[in-house]
Formats: C-alpha cells, sequence, structure tokens
C-alpha cells in the first residue's frame, strides 16, 4: 500500500526535571536545544525540544516535565526505548564519554547492528546504534566531534504482547513494508527507507504492562509532508476503525492522535511549519515561546516556571 508516511517524526517522554533534562540531552548527548515552550494543555510546565540544527523531523525529541511525578513503569503498550543512530567510527568515542560519567553502557549487537544501552537520568532506556551511511547532518554546535555527533532517531521499538494487529497496522494500514525478523523483533520500514524510516515491533507476550509517568515515552509520531497527507491518513484510519482524534495546531506542526491495538498511542505529525516558524533559526531554543492562546499570561506563567541555565559542559 502507498503511504504518505515518510519515516519518524518525533518521540515525546516524561521527565521530571527540565535541568537535568537538558543538561543530559545537551549537554551530553550533543542535541540542540531547538524550541523551549510549556505544555500546552498545562502552562506551568516546561515542553522543550531537542534535535538537529533546525529540528528536522526525524531528529526531534521532546518531553513534558512532571516534577514529583509518579514513576511510571516501562513495558508493554509502550515505545520502550530512545534509539539514536550514530556513524559507525563512533562508537568507542560513545562508550568512553559515557563511561567517564558513570553511565557504562552494556554492549548488545541487532540485525547485525552494534549498539550502546544505557538510560537516561530519569530511567528512560536510551540506545546509540553505529550505523554507516547515514547522510543526515546532525547538530555541529553541541560540543561533540562533528564526525561523531548523533544524526537522529534510529527507529522506534513498540513493545507489544501480541504483535500481530500493531504489524497490521503498519503494513496495512500506514503503509510500513517488512524489512526482516529476528526472534521477537520484526522491524519495518516507511518512505525511501534507512534509518529514521524504521518502526521496531517487540513481540514479548510475557511482559509487564507499562505504566505511564516519568521515565516512560509517552508517543511516538510519524511524519506525512502536510496536512493532506495528514487528512487522507486520517480518512484511512478512521475506516480501519481507528479512533484517531481531530487535527489539533501544534504551532510548528499538525497533529493527529490514535491508539493502536497493543495500547501506544501514536501521533501523526506535519513536515511543516517547522521550528523556524516563530525564532531565527540561529536562536532556536533560545526564547521561551507561547502559543498565541495564552501569550497575555506570559508573566503570570514565567514566574511559576522555574529559571533554566544553559546546559552543563563535560568532559
Ligand atoms: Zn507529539
Amino acid at each position: 500500500m502507498k503511504t504518505p508516511i515518510t519515516g519518524l517524526h518525533h518521540l515525546t517522554a516524561i521527565a521530571t526535571d527540565a535541568q537535568q533534562n537538558i543538561d543530559f540531552y545537551s549537554g551530553l548527548l550533543g542535541l540542540r536545544l531547538v524550541k523551549k515552550t510549556v505544555n500546552f494543555d498545562d502552562p506551568s510546565a516546561y515542553h522543550l525540544y531537542y534535535g538537529d540544527e533546525t529540528g528536522t523531523p526525524g531528529s526531534i525529541i521532546t518531553f513534558f516535565y512532571w516534577p514529583g511525578a509518579m514513576r511510571g513503569r516501562v513495558g508493554a503498550g509502550q515505545a520502550t526505548a530512545i534509539t539514536f543512530s550514530a556513524p559507525a567510527a563512533s562508537l568507542e568515542f560513545w562508550y568512553n564519554r559515557l563511561s567517564r560519567h558513570s553511565l557504562t553502557p552494556t554492549r548488545r549487537s541487532r540485525f547485525g547492528e552494534e549498539v550502546l544501552a544505557f538510560a537516561d537520568p530519569d530511567g528512560i532506556p536510551i540506545e546509540i546504534v553505529a550505523v554507516a551511511g547515514d547522510e543526515r547532518p546532525g547538530w555541529a554546535g553541541g560540543g561533540i566531534p562533528m564526525e561523531f555527533a548523533l544524526r537522529g532517531m534510529h527507529t522506534v521499538e513498540l513493545t507489544v504482547r501480541a504483535a500481530a494487529a500493531t504489524e497490521t497496522l503498519l503494513t496495512e494500514v500506514m503503509g510500513y513494508r517488512l524489512v526482516r525478523r529476528d526472534g521477537g523483533r520484526a522491524r519495518f520500514e516507511a518512505g525511501v527507507g534507512g534509518s529514521g524510516r524504521y518502526a521496531d515491533v517487540m513481540a514479548d507476550p510475557k511482559a509487564p504492562r507499562g505504566t505511564g509517568g516519568a521515565g516512560t515515552i509517552h508517543h511516538i509520531a510519524y511524519r506525512v509532508p502536510d496536512d493532506g497527507a495528514q487528512l487522507e491518513l486520517q480518512e484511512r484510519l478512521a475506516e480501519a476503525g481507528f479512533g484517531v482524534s481531530d487535527v489539533r495546531d501544534r504551532d510548528y506542526f499538525h497533529s493527529i492522535y490514535y491508539r493502536e491495538h497493543g495500547g501506544i498511542l501514536f501521533e501523526i505529525a506535519t513536515d511543516v511549519p517547522g521550528f523556524a516558524v516563530d525564532e531565527l533559526p540561529e536562536a532556536l531554543g533560545t526564547a521561551l515561546k507561547l502559543p498565541k492562546q495564552i501569550e497575555p499570561l506570559r508573566s503570570r506563567i514565567e514566574s511559576l516556571l522555574p529559571t533554566l541555565q544553559p546546559a552543563r559542559q563535560y568532559a
């Protein structure tokens, strides 16, 4: 089936402390903070976006902050890891950098790929995967030598107890193609394929059910070029029986949401208008940006939000 989905757009997770999160993702992993805004549904909390230089879809990781939130449990019915692509020659660099900061990664191999696995400060599983030939540029300004910089998301790991319905959604409705299967893991791809366009379905009938909360991934968003492509998918999803939302304006993209049969929240987000819509490209992430409907409340919102410092520098 032909699909307007061209790959991954962003992933959103829940953390407890915005400063700790900036230090980790921007300072240690070298991602660019591309947007500083608030949770549109709860403006007393930050919503931060990280990515490459311009926040290209597929490179974007976003966080909601719930200080003192109940810890969630990573498990079935969730995206269960944030997986980054890195140049093949960079894995020793990353192993050493993470080890110097007491994150000692575990080495794994999967589908012929070398993987470093560790966790972020809230316990979210993170992987850096050595990928040859990922032409995406990454971010040169994050203090990581250009030849080692993370390129963006590699895949998304979707953990479900029974895989059939999730796989059918991917292939029959969302237009993904099966690439390979190994044990309980099946890899699918969209668009022209390759890193940033994969989705891995992990079938684990014994996995504990995931519960939402700090330290878990909230949803995964797939990308489409524009509003027309999004409406086409919205109709296709409704016809297939999914309870798909109306279109929501997220300022930097437009979104629809639906829950797949395994319980994971999916989103379809447009490539347009992007993060430069309300900030100059060179100034991305430096000022607090508010959606226009809550802009009149700026001084009150600012008084509730903790002050954020630039990312800590790591040796
Ligand atoms: Zn989202």
